[in-house]
């Protein structure tokens, strides 16, 4: 495994993503428990946000505390990304969402973007860009090379589930990003699916199966 790859050692992490794979998890549980593990490991993926010292009067004294320095962005790639988001966004309420649309040709299985409504000038300093399926990475590559574009040196993959295939194209494509997940999974199906993954990510999360 590439070692930009970080799989979440954690077992609440692990506990959540076996009731997420379950075929016969509802749509209402399987949006909680993406934005529960998106904020779990957009935790782990905000270890190093660079911080600056401050002090804080509490109710006895002055105290040294910390401050974020950095600017984050949130850039779910439409559809799948949307439901990582709020729960990211419950840790950070001050980061920006910048939405980025790509869909997969069926025949191609290459990204189509369809939606950037990204200003010319960066306004964030870090993105975290959120897509719970890591399959044949075109996508994240296609988004990360966008970001890259507009400015934003420092971006973090976060996903829930990667196939080896992704890791490998984005590893390539984007050496310096880290990929954040749950899990790595098996393989690519023919027909682009990750096995065993959980199916249709975007289909689960807003029912449309
Ligand atoms: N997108 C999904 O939603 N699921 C997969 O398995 C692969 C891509």
């Amino acid at each position: 495994m590439p070692d930009n790859v970080y799989a979440s050692p954690h077992p609440l992490v692990a506990h959540k993503l076996t009731k997420l794979r379950d075929r016969n998890t509802e749509p209402k549980k399987f949006r909680e428990l993406i934005r529960e593990i998106a904020a779990l490991i957009a935790y782990e993926a905000t270890l190093d946000l660079a911080t600056v010292p401050t002090t804080v009067q509490t109710p006895l004294a002055m105290a040294p505390g910390t401050e974020l320095r950095e600017k984050i962005g949130l850039v779910p790639i439409l559809r799948a990304g949307l439901g990582m988001v709020e729960g990211i966004w419950d840790l950070m309420p001050t980061a920006e969402v910048w939405h980025i649309g790509l869909y997969r040709d069926e025949h191609t299985l290459k990204p189509v973007e369809y939606y950037n409504k990204l200003p010319i000038e960066p306004t964030v300093s870090v993105c975290l860009v959120l897509d719970p399926m890591l399959a044949t990475g075109g996508s994240a590559v296609a988004a990360i090379n966008i970001l890259k574009r507009w400015g934003v040196i420092k971006i973090k993959f976060v996903g829930l589930i990667a196939a080896p295939e992704g890791i490998e194209n984005l590893s390539r494509n984007h050496p310096d990003v880290p990929i954040h997940i749950a899990a790595v999974d098996s393989h690519l199906n023919d027909i682009g699916y990750i096995v065993p993954g959980l199916g249709d990510a975007g289909d689960r999360q807003f029912g449309t199966a």
